[in-house]
């Protein structure tokens, strides 16, 4: 019997940064890297490098709680999410790595009357958009998750549910690793440790930027720094509407297998799955508070984990076996901004806050396309900076409620 293939000591070369590059991406979350890699793919640009202050994925995008799904409200959301979602449906198969992607359903509960009609509203709304929605009264929300509390007597009934059968969750380490091992194979620079310090501008237009190991010139450069983004966009002198907020998960210890699908429920404000290995892993809401740190507060989670219990008594035994927090970056009308600048050659994509890991390959997809044509793709036209001029909000308050 042939030997099984050797498994690589390393998924990427750990090169020193060149001097200069066509395209720099700051910022090597999922974004940056499925932005690096659909350039060098989809465009032929591979004179690109990722510089990322910290580790690979070691910002959202190692602290997202996973949750995949397409069911927006508005038609430019559900056209861009659902543009996502049928890329994660090829994704392992394109990287050639195993990205855990499991399309085990999520429903998101309708506790009230009007829960009931923006749940409804939301359904159709997705159906005529050829997204596969669902509205499930309480016995069939039982069915398919009979460990959750139905019973009409308690504080927060469930009425009723949508249902979406093929979201569900994905490995996020994976996503980033499988990404970058297929970047680097197409000859992206992926340079960690390296923090974007400024951005050089001359006559309107970027050139470059400092970072902590020297001066890199570049044709473009495109930010994908998620909560940090307002921070390098004022080096260009850009104000731009986001709010930076902490977000916090968890996991519980490993346990059998419980919870066949992904709960989220907006008015109880728990979302929650059960990832492969056994933990049940809960996300909470934003700390109200503007923040770069990546730690929340404590009643954030007390507050959390009560919500849970009262949906799933059963975990009231289950102990918590890790905290931490991400910054997200929240944008007026909780959808995100990708697009063209008011300086020549320097792009942005951000605001994607606390939904952002579901848009990976989607966001990444159309990115490289802005970056390669300098202008947007017709998906994410209209998610450009212009909106907050023209008033062409996009309100996805309802759908993007729960942090997820
Ligand atoms: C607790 C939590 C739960 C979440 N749950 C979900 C969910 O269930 N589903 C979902 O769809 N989304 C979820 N999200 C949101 C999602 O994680 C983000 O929207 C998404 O990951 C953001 O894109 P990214 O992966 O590129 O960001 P990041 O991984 O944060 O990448 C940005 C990178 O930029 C780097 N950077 C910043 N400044 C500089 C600089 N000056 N120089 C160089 N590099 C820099 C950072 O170090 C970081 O690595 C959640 C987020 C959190 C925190």
């Amino acid at each position: 019997m042939a030997a099984p293939p050797e498994h690589p000591a390393f998924l990427w070369r750990n090169p020193e940064p060149r001097r200069s590059y066509d395209v720099l991406i700051v910022g090597a979350g999922g974004h940056g890297l499925a932005t690096a890699y659909y350039l060098a793919r989809l465009h032929g640009i591979k004179d690109v490098a990722v510089l990322e202050r910290g580790w690979l994925g070691g910002g959202n995008m190692g602290r997202n709680t996973t949750v995949i799904r397409s069911n927006y409200l508005w038609d430019e959301s559900a056209a861009i999410y659902e543009h996502s979602l049928k890329l994660w449906e090829g994704l392992a198969e394109d990287l050639d790595y195993d990205l855990l992607f499991s399309q085990r359903g999520v429903l998101n509960l309708a506790h009230n009357l009007h829960d009931v009609r923006e749940g409804r509203r939301r359904v159709n709304a997705n159906r005529l958009n050829g997204i596969d929605a669902e509205w499930l009264d309480a016995d069939q929300v039982a069915a398919i998750c009979p460990i959750m509390e139905t019973s009409p007597d308690v504080r927060y009934p469930v009425l009723g549910a949508t249902y979406q059968p093929r979201a569900g969750i994905a490995k996020h380490d994976h996503v980033a690793w499988g990404y970058a091992r297929a970047a680097d194979a197409l000859g992206v620079d992926l340079i960690q440790g390296c923090e974007v310090t400024d951005l050089l501008i001359q006559s309107g237009r970027i050139t470059g930027v400092e970072t902590s190991r020297g001066t890199i010139r570049a044709g473009k450069v495109a930010l994908a720094a998620a909560g940090h983004t307002s921070v390098l966009a004022g080096m260009a002198g850009l104000r731009l509407p986001l709010q930076s907020h902490p977000l916090q998960a968890l996991v519980s210890e490993l346990l059998e297998p419980v919870l066949p699908c992904v709960v989220m429920s907006n008015a109880v404000h728990v979302y929650v799955s059960q990832a492969h290995k056994g933990e049940l892993v809960m996300g909470a809401g934003v700390d109200a508070h503007v923040s770069y740190s990546q730690r929340g507060s404590v009643h954030v989670i007390e507050r959390q984990l009560a919500a849970a219990l009262e949906l799933f008594p059963i975990f009231a035994r289950a102990h918590v076996l890790r905290t931490w927090a991400g910054v997200v970056d929240v944008t007026p009308d909780a959808s995100p901004i990708v697009g063209t600048t008011p300086v020549e050659n320097l792009y942005l994509n951000c605001g994607w806050g606390t939904g952002g890991f579901k848009a990976t390959p989607g966001s990444g997809w159309v990115y490289a396309h802005t970056i390669a044509h300098d202008e947007p793709h017709p998906l994410n036209a209209p998610f450009t900076l212009d909106r907050f001029f023209t008033g062409a909000l996009i309100d996805e308050h309802g759908a993007a409620a729960v942090a997820h």
